[in-house]
């Protein structure tokens, strides 16, 4: 079966965060790469990460970035451009409980993704945050779609692999190909890509870009993709945002 496959790069990173571009650059140098589909998915933490890096750290700031994207979104629909932007979020794992809770609100978000999953506790944080969310979301049908960033399988094949996959099935947890992050797909790992395949668990494609520059550098993921027999599990992935697009 042949498929064509869109260009996704669902993690970029904006001055709002550690990136070195603004979103108005973002969209503009996407538009000319000729991308599909692009998220920007900036820094949310209170962990000892956030003294080190720009966050989003403040519902001001949060607010002010949702709007700048939703005014790109408009344009980008105003103009007739077949390109999708979407309003995302990375979650820093080590941040704490309340300062999730207090500060997201996920129906304002197209995609949340967490970062360093690491042990079966995490997936415990994770589903406690993704049922308090989904017990206080007025309306079910505007739920963020959920994945892990750059996600390391080792921490899980050796111990919890059918846990991780239970989780990430029921919850419709994506997984990203993150082509920072090439050791986090590499062929050792083929037992876990087997069960993503077996499974049906999405998959995603991100860049973890920090600059404009980098924004097209997916290219080897789509090999790789292709190689684990992934294609579906992606157009899968793609199908839930067509829907989520305005
Ligand atoms: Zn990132």
């Amino acid at each position: 079966m042949k498929m064509k496959l869109p260009k996704l790069n669902l993690h970029i990173h904006s001055t709002y965060s550690d990136g070195k571009n603004s979103i108005s650059q973002i969209v503009s140098s996407a538009l000319d790469k000729g991308l599909d589909y692009i998220c920007i998915t900036d820094h949310f933490t209170n962990s000892w990460k956030a003294d080190i890096i720009p966050n989003l750290n403040s519902l001001d700031k949060i607010e002010m970035y949702l709007e700048e994207i939703g005014q790109f979104q408009k344009y980008l629909l105003d103009e007739e451009r077949q390109m999708a932007l979407f309003k995302g979020i990375e979650i820093d794992l080590n941040s704490t409980e309340k300062f999730i809770l207090n500060s997201i609100s996920p129906a304002k978000f197209d995609i949340i993704i967490f970062e360093y999953l690491e042990s079966i506790e995490g997936i415990s944080f994770i589903k406690k945050i993704i049922n308090y969310w989904r017990k206080n979301s007025k309306n079910s049908k505007v739920f963020p779609l959920i994945g892990l960033a750059h996600f390391e399988p080792s921490f899980f094949v050796i111990n919890g692999m059918n846990i991780l996959i239970d989780f990430l099935t029921q919850n419709q947890i994506f997984f990203e190909f993150n082509s920072s992050y090439p050791q986090f797909y590499s062929q050792k790992y083929h037992s876990f890509f087997d069960q993503l395949k077996k499974r049906n668990v999405l998959v995603s494609i991100g860049c973890d870009s920090h600059h404009i520059s980098r924004l097209k550098d997916i290219e080897e993921v789509y090999d790789r993709i292709k190689f684990y027999e992934l294609e579906s599990n992606l157009i899968d992935l793609v199908q839930i945002l067509d829907k989520k697009r305005i």
